[in-house]
């Protein structure tokens, strides 16, 4: 009886024990919709034409992992209607920041970890070993370049952030393009794809690596999902030379005069907004919607 009570009890306490961290591969083979799959060839030149960090990657618009089945839905966004799962349980996020980082590149993680849980009522712990869902936030070495999983995918799963080599920076230079990554990965998708962008930017299709033009559709119009006006301060906007031939030539370019594109320094007020909304974070009561308001105020130029 003493026996099984103590087998009973050691076997409790394997089941209860924190796991190990997975084993994180130097080369993972993310998610690309079949339709905008490249060769090898095209991955190539990504990387001869020395492309931002957020390009490189070669993903769907360069730094996003989906489905086949979330592009045929993408149009819609991460709606929670369409797809619940994909949501972050209790607006929790567990993670762990590589221990590969050296201590520099730890704090700028840290601190746009941090910044989300500053801002929002989004909760980003850090992993406790029991929970199934957890970002791995990890240097991989292929894909290269910044990228993330757009919303929850269930079990561990990669946001990778490059740290600065000989060519630059990458993804570590300051805070803003871990948020960038973090937001895709709370379900986010690019500014410049919403359905009216066209009011806002031109799009120079001549100046695209015509492979790549795939990357500046746009969604239609009965599936906006954020009331939101179009944000050219959004920290999610692509800058004006992402996949294009040559350095000097835009592929994208704002309407409105004296406006910047593809800032990764800080969420602007409507991406704050945005994320808020998206999480609940404005209905839970008066006092949160007050709260994120004002916090979100202050944000942006
Ligand atoms: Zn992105």
């Amino acid at each position: 009886m003493k026996t099984a009570l103590l087998l009973l009890v050691t076997l409790r306490a394997a089941l209860m024990a924190p796991r190990k961290l997975p084993h994180v591969p130097d080369v993972v083979f993310p998610p690309v919709p079949d339709d905008a799959r490249l060769s090898s060839e095209h991955l190539r030149l990504l990387l001869e034409t020395n492309q931002d960090p957020e390009v490189q990657p070669g993903l769907f618009q360069g730094d996003m992992a989906l489905t086949n089945e979330m592009y045929d839905f993408w149009r819609v966004g991460l709606r929670w209607d369409v797809m619940p799962e994909r949501m972050w349980q209790n607006s929790t996020v567990h993670y762990v920041i590589s221990p590969l980082y050296d201590t520099s590149e730890y704090v700028t993680i840290y601190n746009a970890i941090l910044t989300l849980n500053f801002l929002t009522c989004i909760k980003f712990v850090p992993w406790d070993g029991k929970a199934d869902d957890f970002l791995l936030i990890w240097p991989v070495k292929y894909p290269h370049g910044c990228w993330s999983y757009v919303g929850r995918f269930g079990g561990p799963q990669i946001v990778s952030l490059q740290p600065p080599d000989e060519q630059g920076p990458n993804c570590l230079g300051d805070e803003g393009r871990s948020i960038h990554e973090l937001l895709h990965a709370l379900g986010i998708f690019h500014e410049q794809s919403r359905a009216d962008r066209d009011n806002f930017v031109d799009i120079h299709p001549e100046n695209i690596i015509p492979e790549f033009q795939v990357n500046f559709n746009k969604e239609s119009l009965e599936n906006t999902t954020y009331s939101f006006e179009y944000d050219y301060g959004s920290i999610m906007h692509y800058g004006q030379y992402y996949f294009s031939k040559e350095k000097d030539r835009p592929t994208i370019t704002p309407k409105k005069k004296g406006v910047r594109l593809g800032q990764r320094r800080e969420m602007s007020k409507t991406d704050c907004l945005k994320i808020n909304a998206l999480y609940g974070c404005l209905d839970k009561s008066t006092y949160h919607r007050r709260k994120y308001y004002t916090l979100c105020k202050f944000m942006g130029l």
